[in-house]
């Protein structure tokens, strides 16, 4: 099962929280057992899975990112947003995460991120639920 996720960023950097739109996603499928697989078709934003219950830390990691990558640096790019190319590099564009009992299987105090380093934009995420069933099943006896 595939779908789309549209998230429109509300400013230049941001972490975007999408954890309850994959949840729906999941649900949709009607998958039970196994694995969500996120991405991020851009290259100014990325994903990230971290913690959604204390604000500071989307805040921190965002803060960090800037200190290591300044948007005010000297970069070759004619754009003006290598910074953001080099963040979105830096956190990825995919996630694979455990569908269990037809839920995300995420940790306690995780959340799903749309990262974005060049908003505020539209953007797209592609969410596929992938069935255990589908994979290649190995035990048994050997030949
Ligand atoms: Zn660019």
């Amino acid at each position: 099962m595939r779908a789309q996720i549209r998230v429109q960023s509300r400013q230049r950097e941001c972490l975007e929280d999408i954890t309850g739109q994959v949840r729906e996603a999941v649900r949709r499928s009607g998958i039970a057992e196994g694995l969500c697989h996120l991405y991020v078709p851009h290259t100014t934003a990325g994903i990230v899975i971290n913690e959604n219950a204390d604000p500071d830390v989307p805040r921190d990691i965002l803060e960090r990112l800037r200190a290591l990558v300044p948007p005010d640096a000297s970069y070759r790019h004619y754009e003006g947003n290598a910074d953001a190319h080099i963040k979105a590099s830096l956190v990825g564009q995919w996630a694979l995460v455990p569908v269990a009992a037809g839920e995300l299987a995420l940790g306690r105090w995780q959340g799903i991120f749309l990262a974005e380093f060049d908003g505020p934009r539209e953007r797209t995420v592609v969410v596929t639920v992938l069935p255990s069933a589908a994979w290649p099943q190995t035990g048994g006896e050997g030949p």
